[in-house]
């Protein structure tokens, strides 16, 4: 007979093989720093953060002059060019298997001509570093959130992934 009570061994297996899938398909990105002319190495940890309320930050954030080249760091798609409180100017950009999205904030201008939908070459333009939304004027730099893309599609609520250790390539515009 068989227990109604999931396996909870089971259950921490099959986790545990997503996350590795997971971890195997960053690396295989080569993801690129999305700031033209910053390397991995200049990017600070701060991840874990604190914020607001208790809340942890889950992103990285490149510091770099206002108006410095953001680019995808990967090859894709565009899912939305839009605006909000905290964010600013934001571009939300996916994989071409559509497994993880790409938050880009606080930009100062997107870049001419980029609309949803638009596909992206690894290191095409997507905007300009700025300060919009939340960030301190006079620190301008690019909050990147990479999240797991969620099955029901709601890309905005993706789970957070700590993506700097899989950045590998240095920002270049092409
Ligand atoms: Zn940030």
């Amino acid at each position: 007979m068989s227990s109604p009570i999931a396996d909870p061994d089971a259950a921490t297996a099959a986790s545990a093989e997503r996350g590795a899938t997971e971890i195997e398909a960053l690396r295989e990105m080569d993801l690129m720093v999305p700031v033209a002319g910053i390397t991995p190495q200049q990017i600070p940890d701060t991840y874990w953060s604190k914020r607001d309320a208790g809340r942890l930050h889950r992103a990285s954030d490149i510091m770099a002059a206002k108006g410095t080249t953001v680019i995808a760091p990967v090859e894709g798609t565009v899912l939305k060019v839009g605006r909000n409180t905290s964010g600013g100017i934001v571009v939300y950009t996916t994989d071409i298997e559509r497994r993880f999205v790409f938050y880009h904030a606080h930009l100062d201008r997107v870049a001419d001509g980029l609309t949803d939908g638009a596909t992206l070459r690894q290191g095409e333009v997507i905007g300009y570093v700025g300060t919009t939304g939340n960030a301190q004027p006079n620190a301008p730099h690019l909050h990147f959130q990479v999240m797991r893309m969620p099955a029901d599609g709601r890309y905005w609520e993706g789970m957070p992934v700590d993506v700097r250790p899989f950045l590998t390539k240095t920002g270049k515009a092409r």
